[in-house]
């Protein structure tokens, strides 16, 4: 299985990095022609505006939109959210509208240009996230359809997941972490192959109980 990182600007090598340390082959990908051996895409941080020039540029604009819509996972990490979110503060328009929040841009301000927070992220076990912030946006909506897997502290929420998007303000990839990227492998491992919970792979016990059956000419 490969996972395609939107290569156009920002911090892609360190997703590469971590999707190679848990062992998922990462595809630069800068063109459409890049995105038909992904099972998934991720889009790193970096700067929002440049990248909407870029991803036009490219002609990915559609692609992208039509990989999502295929059902393929999507993973926004910082700008990479912004990127994903239908709504942007203050009335820029939308980049790839498949996440329904609002984010705000830059939410902390001058002060706190960069920090760190340890984040209590259920869903990837006890153990919390070090979340690195970097001018990091801040998620101010969520719709009906959007889980809420982490907050800061103060409520802020600072990522979430609808259905294939997965989003967060912070950079896990550069802290070392790897839960979410394992997360956006086994969407996308359940996309390529779904089979869990729909009753395709045939159920163990039952194959054993049948076996059995046959043996004793039942
Ligand atoms: N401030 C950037 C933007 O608004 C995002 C910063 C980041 O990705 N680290 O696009």
């Amino acid at each position: 299985m490969k996972i395609g990182v939107l290569a156009l600007q920002g911090a892609f090598r360190e997703h590469l990095d971590t999707l190679r340390a848990i062992g998922v082959e990462g595809v630069r990908v800068r063109e459409p022609a890049d995105l038909a051996d992904g099972s998934g895409l991720i889009l790193p941080g970096g700067e929002s505006t440049t990248m909407r020039q870029l991803i036009e540029r490219w002609g990915l604009h559609e692609p992208i939109l039509d990989l999502a819509d295929a059902g393929k996972p999507i993973f926004g990490t910082c700008a990479g959210m912004i990127v994903l979110a239908v709504e942007i503060a203050g009335g820029e328009p939308p980049i790839l509208p498949l996440l329904d929040v609002t984010v705000e841009r830059n939410a902390f301000g001058r002060q706190l240009d960069s920090f760190e927070a340890e984040l209590d992220v259920p869903i990837l076990g006890r153990t919390p996230v070090h979340g690195v912030f970097i001018r990091a946006p801040i998620i101010e909506r969520t719709g009906p359809d959007v889980d809420i897997l982490a907050r800061l502290d103060d409520g802020r929420i600072v990522a979430v997941r609808q259905r294939n998007i997965v989003a967060t303000a912070f950079h896990p990839e550069l802290a070392g972490e790897t839960r979410f990227h394992r997360l956006v492998a086994t969407m996308a491992a359940e996309h390529d192959d779904p089979g869990e919970g729909s009753g395709r792979r045939p159920h163990p016990t039952r194959r054993a109980a049948s076996a059995r059956r046959e043996r004793s000419g039942s």
